[in-house]
């Protein structure tokens, strides 16, 4: 088998390949047939400047999979645009033959309630090791899911001893890339830059089409549709997992586990020791191959996001992340000795026990990369293969004592009540908690329990559960730890790898009861993902639909896309019905029918005239800034959001805005969060270094800025997110002041945040708002007081943040600056208005309690 040539003809060539194949293995050929990386795509994976696309990969692998008996390919659906999304089984023929006998063994010992100690004992004795290894989350981390491809090859092809018995004894699964649409985006970059001056610059968008390098904070609340939480959460919750990432070129060549300090607690100890153990046999491999620099215990703290990695070691999985040096994308990077750095519990750049054998400096090519990926990513496979009985025993000794944990500590369950606020985003919680494989139970009767009644249809998570750690920090309150592994040497506190709590209730604004003893009431297992059905009853006067629901929203959109007219009502209650209820005088019953099926919402009989108390609201034409320099990921978040809720909207690039005149087709326009001169692209001449193709480099100007303030007076809605406000403020001349902007670390500190604020409910920018809510603040958040001037009525504060003890979760320092200052405020200016809001009110759409806050603003207000 030789290589193939490009272009449309060798597209082909595979499929057929792949058919002779399949024939010469059922006759008894060897899997010696199967091509090499090299013979297929006609470099050596690794090579400077050479990237092999998914596409081609997709192809190589289903020959592989065509070709082994070692090698099983399931494509678990597509990713976000389209493309196909693999996961790829490895292991001897015979567990091949016998995978879901052997899943449901490891489903035995990875939660063994109710199962009896013999099925524990055959799972023990008969079942295989589980590792999930994913690769090419970040697509211009580019060698990972290179990598990968030689390691399927050489897994399908190799029959030395110690290959032999990793096959035998474990089963591998693969996630050959995380991101294919990225993988394409940076491939084809790559291709048309290589050889100008461009060569080696990240992709000038977002490389995951909504979220960009966020894609690994989206384990937890599961935006996007790439799958892995499915394999690893739920169908196959491995022993072992590892995301394999690059970071920046003038450190440490790999990054291995364990983590560094601080750790998150209240995993079952044992993973922590696993992921020390499997590193410490990663690094061992190294220095057996003479591959320097490899780094344990550093860099990256035990406590980051609740991304793949970082969650699972809370599923009882040994959760681990390599990070190797990069090159610039494919191609190689110079280092000088003087140029490489230490990093955290590396102060120096020196040797250390962690660190034994620093690398010297050079030139630093991809496949140094692919050589230390490939190690890393056989070494825990070699020791768990060698410890099979050991790691499964263990398996089910992690999720016994968890559940025992759960049993004994003073939280006993969370109990998430029918009465809520918004009783949808509830269930879209309970979902997502379904999403991560938690036992969730419903009550079909009412019950007390310690002093409170809870209504029929009120959910139970109880901790005893293998799974009690990630239920803990996803409903817990989290208080991020403040210590000598949280302030430097002079007290100033270090920014977390990420946020400083994962609390999905307090995102979402859900209530949810910790409860210190076991709930008695009769309780049934939801067995699956809730999908409620809103119900229809029409009255004299039409419809009407509850405010306090965000899926309102989506229903009225739904509505304004049938050319339904809408009423809402505004001030004070009107009888029955609550400021910010939706009035639908009348629509046709098919519509009405579907919307409440397609969205949840109960459409209520209306039997009173809601009159004027109930003004007719229009959709408003709203428009977002997206920028190029790598994209702005807060952006890309806003756009899912608002497709999530069917709001439609133009994305605004330079050209338009500094065009002008944007009141002829906007209504709002929305910043995202972003530095100010990040936005206008001033000072970047004096950047110096390499810039993107002219038209790329993305900045309005002074220009832009004047065509905003423009469309704002002349009565167009400005909203702002976070650090964006700094330009209505500061250009714009809004009196208004951020009173966080320049205080260091030790004057005010809150990094990702929830913050108790108050809302003004009778606020049009605030319908349908509870009157206490919870803001999530992230660093380079603001916080607004008003400056005095002889106007100051026309600046509305709607949400402030309480008086004292204003962190509900997270970690918060100088409270007394912000207390009693406005989060969010809208200001006249000329015929229009600005709205500020300085916490992060759909941060990554994660904030559903907050949502509302920005959904009033894309819709008119009387
Ligand atoms: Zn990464």
């Amino acid at each position: 088998m030789r290589s193939h040539g490009s272009g449309a003809v060798s597209r082909r060539i595979p499929a057929l390949l792949a058919l002779i194949l399949t024939l010469a293995v059922s006759s008894g050929v060897t899997a010696q047939a199967i091509p090499s990386p090299e013979q297929y795509f006609g470099f050596r994976i690794g090579t400077d400047r050479k990237l092999a696309r998914w596409d081609k990969l997709v192809e190589y692998y289903r020959l592989i999979d065509q070709a082994s008996d070692r090698v099983h390919v399931v494509e678990m659906g597509e990713s976000t645009l389209g493309n196909p999304f693999l996961a790829i089984w490895v292991s001897a023929p015979e567990n091949i033959a016998r995978l879901e006998e052997i899943r449901v063994m490891n489903a035995t010992l990875q939660d063994p309630r109710g199962k009896s100690q013999a099925e524990i004992d055959r799972a023990i004795a008969q079942g295989k090791v589980v590792f999930v290894q994913s690769f090419g989350l970040h697509a211009t981390e580019v060698a990972a899911s290179q990598t990968v491809a030689e390691v399927i090859y050489e897994m399908a092809t190799h029959d030395d001893p110690g290959m032999r018995e990793i096959l035998a004894q474990t089963v591998s699964i693969f996630i050959p890339c995380f991101n294919p649409d990225g993988e394409n985006m940076v491939v084809d970059w790559n291709e048309r830059t290589v050889g100008t001056e461009y060569e080696g610059l990240g992709t000038p968008s977002l490389y995951h089409h909504y979220i960009g390098h966020d894609n690994n904070r989206d384990a937890f609340m599961l935006n996007t549709v790439e799958y892995g939480a499915q394999i690893i959460f739920r169908d196959w919750i491995p022993q072992g997992y590892i995301d394999h990432h690059q970071m920046g070129g003038y450190g440490a060549r790999i990054y291995l586990p364990p983590y560094a300090e601080p750790i998150r607690p209240e995993a079952d100890p044992i993973v922590w020791r696993e992921m020390s153990w499997y590193g410490a046999h990663m690094a061992y491999k190294m220095e057996e191959e003479g591959l320097s620099g490899a780094v344990n215990a550093a860099i990256y703290s035990g406590w980051g996001h609740f991304g793949f990695h970082w969650i699972t070691p809370f599923h009882n999985i040994a959760g681990m992340l390599t990070e190797s040096a990069s090159g610039r994308l494919a191609s190689p990077l110079f280092v000088h000795p003087d140029q490489l750095r230490g990093a955290r519990q590396l102060p120096e750049y020196e040797a250390q026990t962690t660190f034994p054998n620093p690398w010297p400096g050079g030139w630093w090519h991809l496949r140094d990369v692919v050589d230390r990926q490939k190690i890393a990513t056989y070494a825990p496979l070699e020791i768990a293969a060698k410890n099979r009985e050991t790691v499964l025993r263990n398996a089910w000794l992690k999720a016994s004592r968890q559940t025992q944990r759960g049993m004994e500590g003073e939280t006993k369950a969370f109990v998430v009540p029918a009465e809520q606020h918004d009783p949808l985003t509830a269930k879209k919680m309970v979902n997502k908690l379904l999403a991560q494989g938690i036992t969730v139970e419903e009550s079909t009767q009412g019950f007390q329990h310690e002093g409170r009644v809870y209504e029929p249809g009120t959910f139970v998570v109880s901790l005893a559960q293998p799974k009690r750690g990630v239920i803990r920090w996803l409903l817990g309150r989290t208080f991020y730890p403040d210590n000598s592994y949280t302030r430097d040497a002079d007290g100033n506190p270090i920014r977390p790898y990420d946020m400083s709590t994962d609390n999905m209730a307090e995102f979402m604004g859900v209530r949810v009861d910790a409860v210190s003893t076991p709930v008695e009431a009769p309780l049934t297992r939801v067995s699956a993902t809730l999908e409620p059905r809103g119900s229809v009853a029409r009255g004299s006067h039409g419809y009407l639909l509850d405010g306090r629901l965000n899926d309102a929203f989506r229903a009225v959109n739904l509505l304004w896309n049938e050319g339904v007219e809408v009423r809402r009502f505004v001030e004070a209650a009107h009888g029955p019905h609550r400021p910010g209820d939706w009035w639908i005088p009348d629509a046709p019953e098919a519509i009405v029918q579907h919307v409440a099926q397609e969205t949840g919402v109960d459409f209520q009989a209306m039997d009173v005239d809601g009159g004027g108390a109930a003004p007719v609201v229009k959709r408003q034409r709203v428009a977002m800034y997206q920028r190029y320099y790598g994209g702005n990921m807060d952006e890309g978040w806003t756009r899912l959001l608002l497709e999530q809720f069917d709001f439609p909207y133009t994305s605004l690039f330079d050209a338009e805005l500094k065009a002008g005149n944007l009141n002829r087709n906007y209504d709002v326009v929305i910043l995202p969060e972003d530095g100010l001169q990040t936005m206008t692209g001033e000072g970047r001449e004096t950047r110096g270094g390499q810039d993107y193709p002219p038209e790329y480099r993305s900045g309005f100007g002074e220009e832009g800025v004047e065509a905003l303030e423009d469309f704002v007076r002349a009565g167009g809605t400005l909203v702002t997110f976070s650090a964006a406000g700094d330009l209505p403020i500061q250009r714009f001349g809004l009196p208004v002041r951020n009173v966080v902007a320049g205080l260091s670390g030790k004057e005010f500190w809150s990094p990702g945040s929830t913050l108790r604020v108050r809302v003004d409910t009778h606020h049009p920018l605030a319908l349908g708002m509870p009157d206490e809510a919870l803001a999530t603040f992230l660093a380079r958040g603001q916080v607004y007081e008003t400056t005095p001037t002889p106007t100051s009525e026309r600046t509305d504060r709607l949400v402030t943040y309480v008086h004292r003890d204003i962190l509900h979760s997270g970690w918060l320092l100088g409270e007394e600056r912000i207390a009693d200052k406005a989060a969010m405020l809208s200001v006249k200016h000329g015929d229009g208005r600005v709205v500020l809001i300085g916490f992060r009110v759909q941060h990554r759409a994660q904030t559903h309690g907050t949502y509302k806050l920005l959904f009033n603003a894309l819709v008119s207000t009387p």
